[in-house]
């Protein structure tokens, strides 16, 4: 994201006459984690798509990576360093563990050595992803298909990870242990872009926040700022 992160400017989208974003503007920083606070049907799930340049939108552009993106979907969003693990982890359930990590470098650029080395960084950070390569998808646990939809990701080693939802249905040890290695994911250089419904959790490992509600920024902050203010305590961590 050659120097200043990704810029999101004015970005709006519609399903049809559903407005789901209107005149969204953020920015995430290299090498940052930031976190987008909402309720359901804010629109989280759209600006990441929008995002990940598989969406269309109209008015607006992100800029990053060199690239700057109109809203006309790319033929070949990973040129943009921009990976996105959607909501649900979506893993290839009948392929191995193998293949699956496999399919998340098609496309991408690079040498076979580069592909190794992304392979490598990926049984380093989730060694139960090398334990079990031969093995269905299907077959892993919940927190296990997370880590490989994380894997996948990372196979095509972007600038800018977008995480939906990433502690969703995971017990509360799996949710920190993928919390933790999001953290060390970001230590080695990989920005993060988080939306997740645990606020608390996203709060901790964030540097920067926002509140999108019905589809428009409300608050944005630094994320120790955002965790004291009233409204979000209220709000999103369900203090009284
Ligand atoms: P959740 O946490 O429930 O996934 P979200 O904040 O991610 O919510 P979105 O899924 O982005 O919200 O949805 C934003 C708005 O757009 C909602 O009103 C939703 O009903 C609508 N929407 C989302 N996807 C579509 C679609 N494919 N077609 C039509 N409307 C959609």
């Amino acid at each position: 994201m050659a120097g200043s992160g990704l810029v999101v400017r004015d970005v709006s989208v519609g399903y049809g006459a559903v407005r789901a974003l209107r005149q969204v503007s953020l920015e995430v920083p290299d090498g940052s984690v930031v976190t987008v606070l909402g309720a359901n049907g804010a629109g989280k799930s759209t600006l990441l798509r929008a995002l990940s340049r598989t969406l269309s939108f109209h008015g607006g552009a992100v800029t990053g990576g060199g690239i700057t993106f109109d809203g006309r979907p790319l033929e070949r969003p990973v040129d943009a360093g921009v990976c996105h693990v959607p909501e649900g982890r979506r893993v290839f359930a009948r392929m191995t563990v193998a293949d699956n990590l496999r399919a998340g470098a098609l496309g991408a650029r690079g040498t076979r050595a580069d592909r190794a080395a992304a392979l490598d960084r990926v049984h380093r950070l989730f060694p139960v992803l090398a334990e079990r390569a031969r093995q269905p998808a299907g077959l892993l646990s919940g927190g296990e298909q997370q880590m490989l939809a994380v894997g996948r990701a990372l196979m095509a080693a972007p600038r800018l990870l977008l995480l939906d939802e990433p502690s969703l249905g995971l017990a509360p040890q799996m949710a920190a242990r993928i919390a933790r290695t999001i953290g060390e994911i970001n230590e080695e250089g990989t920005a993060v872009l988080l939306v997740e419904q645990n606020a608390a959790l996203a709060l901790r490992l964030a540097t920067h926040a926002y509140v999108l509600e019905v589809g428009e920024v409300t608050l944005a902050g630094p994320a120790a700022e955002l965790a004291a203010s009233d409204e979000v305590r209220r709000r999103y961590l369900g203090v009284v």
